[in-house]
Parts: structure tokens; sequence; C-alpha cells
């Protein structure tokens, strides 16, 4: 579904992700752990071209990601247009939710079917009427962000990334702005998506998902994966780094 060829990016001088080379399979979740300023959330805005790779390969689907840049780093007009088709395949969900606080619920969720897909109004709106019933929020359809709270706004998030019918959806740490008596409303929904096959790559602190619900853990240091495997091979490590990120999150 994803593959990703020496893939690097250099901010100032500083490169962040360093030839990364990453296989993801359809229907695979995938949890990418690491000390914060490894370079996870560039890793996976460079997958949507949120961020621009200084070089190196993105193929989605099969299709080769294209992100020609002018003279200032910008994307080119040929790479914004296929930057909508990218940003249907794979949808990204954010720490801090990133709705859009002057719409609705439901237009949040309708807004990307309308615009970029132009799905028909109505036709979206049924379908966003399911997501949010998917997701328990079907009662506040007609509420503005800041009347929910993290966990609800993060649930609406959800279902405004599935309401493109992505091929992929992107966690960057989707629970780490929550209370902690929320977390798990929004972790629920996540395992659910990943028993129904949905592809998934998850920047997570959850220890417990990492380890549970995923297919494959990557641990992250220094802008490269320096572990990959199945949950129980990265957990039972004898890295001093992976041991120590461990007993520090546990506190
Ligand atoms: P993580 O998500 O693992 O905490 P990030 O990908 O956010 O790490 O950041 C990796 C490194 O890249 C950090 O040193 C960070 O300061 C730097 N970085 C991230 N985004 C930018 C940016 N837009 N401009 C400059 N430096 C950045
Ligand atoms: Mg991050």
């Amino acid at each position: 579904m994803i593959k990703i060829r020496q893939l690097s990016k250099v901010f100032h001088n500083k490169t962040v992700l360093d030839q990364i080379n990453l296989d993801i399979r359809e229907g695979e979740v995938v949890s990418i752990i690491g000390p914060s300023g490894a370079g996870k959330s560039t890793l996976l805005r460079c997958l949507n071209l949120l961020e621009v790779p200084s070089s190196g390969e993105i193929s989605v689907n099969a299709k080769q990601v294209e992100y020609k840049t002018n003279s200032r780093g910008r994307l080119t007009f040929l790479s914004q247009m296929k930057l909508t088709w990218l940003r249907s395949e794979v949808s990204m969900v954010f720490q801090q939710f990133n709705l859009w606080p002057n719409k609705t619920v439901l237009q949040n969720v309708i807004e990307g079917p309308c615009t970029v897909k132009k799905v028909p109004r109505q036709e979206a709106e049924a379908k966003a009427k399911k997501l949010l019933a998917k997701v328990g929020l079907l009662e506040k359809i007609h509420e503005y962000p800041a009347n929910l709270s993290g966990g609800q706004q993060q649930r609406v998030a959800i279902a405004r990334a599935l309401a493109m019918e992505p091929k992929v959806i992107l966690f960057d740490e989707p629970t780490s702005a929550l209370d902690p008596e929320l977390v798990h409303e929004v972790l629920d929904i996540m395992v659910k998506l990943a028993g129904e096959g949905m592809t998934m790559v998850v920047v997570t602190h959850e220890m417990n998902f990492a380890r549970n619900v995923s297919d494959r853990v990557l641990f992250m240091e220094d802008g490269k994966i320096t572990k990959s495997g199945k949950p129980e091979e990265v957990f039972c490590t004898t890295n001093p780094r992976m041991n120590q990120f461990l007993r520090n999150i546990n506190h």
C-alpha cells in the first residue's frame, strides 16, 4: 500500500529523516514509537506531503507520489493536482484534532468529500451520518467543535478522515492531547477500525495499543528506524535506548 525508498528530510541543514525505507501492506496496522524529536511526525507528514521530502521516493497504492518543488521548496502546480488524489488516499488524524472551529460536526465531515471529491451534498451527508453513528456522535452533528470534549472532537476527526474513503489513515499521537479518562473512547474506535482491516500507521505513546493491536512496531530515533518487527520482538529487546525509552514512558 505504501512504499518508501531512501526518504530524507533536511530542515535548516539538520537531517530529520535519514534515508528511510519502509513498506506498509494493505490491512496492516503499524505503530511508530520513539523519543520526541526522532522524526515520527515528519515521516507521517511527508507521506501526504504536508512536508515536502528533501529526497527519496514514495508510492501509494502502486502510484508514485510526485513532489516536484520550485526553488523555494514549495510544491509546483503539477504536483498540486496530484495532491488532491494523494490526500484522499491518505487521510490524517492529528494530535490537536484540527477541526474547523467555525463549522459544525456535520460540516467538518462533509467538507472534504464535497469540495475535494465533488460528492453531491445529500450523498455526503448521508455517508457522514453513518460515520458519525459509527463513532457514537450522531446526536452531536449540529454542534460546533468548541462544545465537544477532546475525545468527541477526535472521534469527529476520525469520521472526517474516513469520509474521504482513504486507503490508509495516518494517526499522529491521536490520544496525547486527551484527558486520561477520554483516551479509551478514541482507542476503542481505532481498535474497531483495525479489526475491520483498515490500513493504519499510528505514531503513539500508548504502549498497550502498540503491543496488542499493531501487526508491526517501528522504533525511531535520530531520523532512522532502528528497530522494526512484531510487537513481541520489538518490546523484548536488548537495545539499551529502547529500554530507556520504555522506562521513561512508564512514568
Ligand atoms: P517527533 O514527532 O518524533 O517528536 P518531529 O518529526 O516532530 O519529531 O521532529 C523531528 C525534528 O525535526 C525535530 O528536531 C524538530 O525540531 C525538527 N522539525 C520538525 N518540523 C520542523 C520544521 N517545520 N522546521 C524546522 N525543524 C523542524
Ligand atoms: Mg511528533
